[in-house]
């Protein structure tokens, strides 16, 4: 290893310095001293650039699981996607009442997510543990790409720290749906009750709506 000592008390013209900084630059790590002879301040950068190999540092956090369902991959190329049709058909009449007693109150409902693919569901909770749990706070420029890739994910979906996505979600059987409604809290609980509905979190996941 090239000790940084060495290499701080080189001046900052130097061209190893230079390829230091490229090489950081580059998303590696510090560039590392190969196997030839010492490097010392008077070298070329030629003949630096054929000594130092780059070792980029592993992240030590798995990637995301690839998603490979057919029906997963849907929702993923499109996170707004909105699908009803397969709601039970107690559900689907429930949220038939809702949009239209939501609508003639004036709360123009919309509905969010309905059904989801198992394997999206997970996705969606892995999604959240690698950017809640492992990566938000990570600086270790090894996670960088990681880091970016992931929080792109978890904003893409609208997922929210405070909400973990559960893994037995009703959504996954056709049991649950998304409804936002423009309309006081408490003025929405009386209106979906007379839809056979309720919510279950109404503070803190106030579109989530399940049968009574
Ligand atoms: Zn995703």
């Amino acid at each position: 290893m090239f000790h940084t000592q060495r290499m701080r008390s080189c001046p900052s013209s130097h061209p190893f310095l230079k390829n230091y900084v490229r090489a950081m630059a580059c998303g590696g790590g510090p560039p590392t001293h190969g196997s030839g002879p010492d490097l010392a301040c008077g070298k070329s950068l030629a003949s630096l650039t054929a000594t130092i190999t780059v070792t980029r540092a592993a992240c030590p956090i798995q990637p995301l699981p690839p998603i490979t369902d057919p029906a997963a991959l849907l929702f993923e190329n499109n996170p707004r996607r909105s699908d009803t049709i397969c709601l039970v058909p107690a559900m689907s009449t429930a949220l038939s009442c809702l949009l239209t007693a939501a609508t003639n109150a004036g709360g123009t409902p919309s509905v969010g997510s309905a059904c989801r693919p198992a394997a999206y569901n997970r996705h969606l909770g892995n999604v959240w543990t690698k950017w809640v749990k492992e990566l938000r706070d990570n600086n270790n420029p090894a996670c960088a790409a990681l880091r970016s890739e992931v929080k792109t994910h978890f904003n893409g979906h609208g997922l929210l720290r405070s909400q973990r996505p559960v893994p037995n979600s009703k959504h996954i059987t056709g049991e649950a749906v998304d409804v936002t409604i423009r309309l006081p809290s408490a003025q929405i609980d009386t209106l979906v009750a007379g839809c056979q509905l309720r919510r279950p979190l109404p503070v803190k996941d106030r579109v989530h709506f399940i049968r009574r």
